[in-house]
């Protein structure tokens, strides 16, 4: 009886244990409570920028030091780093890139600036710096059907300096010409540690009518895809019609300068879609970033703040917030990089861009296709069965 029951048990175990890998390798982040769960090294990376390197403003030692601890991650992972320095204004900047070839050498980015104004910078940017910096090192031997650049921007904060987005704008400066022609769009990661809501920006408005959302809608459908509930704008911001957000970080000139999509992700809080919400600052466009009471003072607003953009005040202010929105961040883009369905798009505006991309859907076959849309229609519903069954 005694062996019998072990048998048993051995059994339940065993098929316990091919379940529950099997099941994780669908859908790792919800499931698992492993130590590498998508976030856990982000909230890690979060920490160490925030409390070692505060005060990432131009010219700083600090922010010096910031960029060393990012280009030795990256090297880490195996990726040779390029270091791009330039001056502007009396300030020295540096952007820091790794590449990670794939099939293609049509290229998207993922961006995040590393610079802070004169405050811990958790929310804005460590967030963004340690979310691109652990999908880095996950995707790293993962074979991609594009080339990806993880670019690290200096100079994105404009109140020392007068500048907007230096970093981005001298990037997007230096290699209209070598790497233009093969971008595919622009993933953006600012201030994704704080606010509220989990929201992606992309598109823009050319003469009334909405454009260029490929990796908005490429983000969208990954985040249902995972599981994540993702946000867009409502519909009454004024400065920016929803789901578009044109300005306001990185993204600014790879939309402006080299005319390829953007995805934007932020955690905040726009008004209600009533337009209630808001306060006295920021009521133009009725943006906060949150509504909790710790920040009446402030009309909800956290970004620039020294009291309160700092890692101590957002996990006092909001427990458990930062590595979830921290993991919901990876979990989208990791789901966006393992899913090529934007080789289905094709509305970028430019002509020569259209060309190449006709060019390079050329080069797969119908089965290719069909394989893709089997697989990630299969893993979606799958994904998506097993995300009811957690409600
Ligand atoms: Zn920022």
């Amino acid at each position: 009886m005694k062996t019998i029951i072990n048998y048993c048990q051995i059994g339940i175990l065993i098929s316990t244990l091919w379940i529950g890998s099997f099941v994780s390798s669908l859908y790792p982040a919800k499931l698992t409570a492993a130590a590498d769960s998508y976030g856990d090294l982000a909230y890690q990376y979060i920490q160490e920028i925030s409390n070692q390197y505060p005060a990432r403003i131009a010219n700083s030692s600090q922010k010096t030091a910031a960029g060393n601890w990012i280009s030795d991650k990256l090297q880490s992972y195996g990726y040779p780093v390029e270091e791009l320095g330039f001056d502007q204004n009396g300030y020295h900047f540096i952007n820091y890139i790794a590449t990670k070839p794939g099939k293609s050498d049509e290229i998207v980015y993922i961006g995040a600036h590393y610079d802070s104004v004169n405050t811990s910078g958790t929310d804005d940017n460590a967030s963004g710096v340690a979310v691109a910096l652990e999908i880095a090192k996950r995707i790293q031997s993962i074979n991609t059907e594009f080339t990806i650049k993880f670019c690290f921007f200096d100079g994105e904060e404009s109140a020392l300096t007068g500048l907007g987005y230096a970093g981005s704008c001298n990037y997007t400066s230096v290699k209209k010409n070598t790497e233009a022609h093969r971008a595919l769009c622009y993933i953006n990661i600012d201030c994704v540690a704080a606010g509220d809501i989990l929201y992606a920006y992309g598109g823009i408005y050319e003469k009334g009518s909405l454009s260029k959302t490929m990796a908005y809608d490429w983000a969208m459908t990954s985040a249902t895809a995972a599981g994540i509930s993702l946000s867009t704008l409502p519909v009454n911001v004024e400065m920016y019609p929803s789901p578009t957000r044109i300005t306001g970080s990185d993204h600014h000139y790879f939309n402006s300068s080299w005319g390829i999509p953007y995805v934007y992700f932020e955690a905040s809080r726009w008004c209600e879609t009533d337009g209630s919400g808001g306060n006295s600052d920021t009521n133009k466009t009725c943006w906060y970033q949150t509504k909790d009471s710790h920040f009446e003072s402030t009309g909800g607003r956290i970004m620039h703040m020294p009291q309160y953009d700092s890692f101590s005040a957002l996990e006092q202010a909001f427990p458990g917030r930062i590595h979830k929105n921290l993991s919901d961040t990876v979990s989208i883009i990791m789901t966006m990089l393992q899913n090529p369905d934007y080789r289905f798009e094709n509305e970028c505006s430019d002509p020569t861009r259209n060309n190449h991309n006709a060019g390079s859907n050329e080069n797969m076959t119908n089965n290719d296709i069909i394989e893709i849309i089997n697989f990630a229609s299969i893993k979606n519903y799958i994904l998506r069965f097993l995300h009811v069954l957690q409600q």
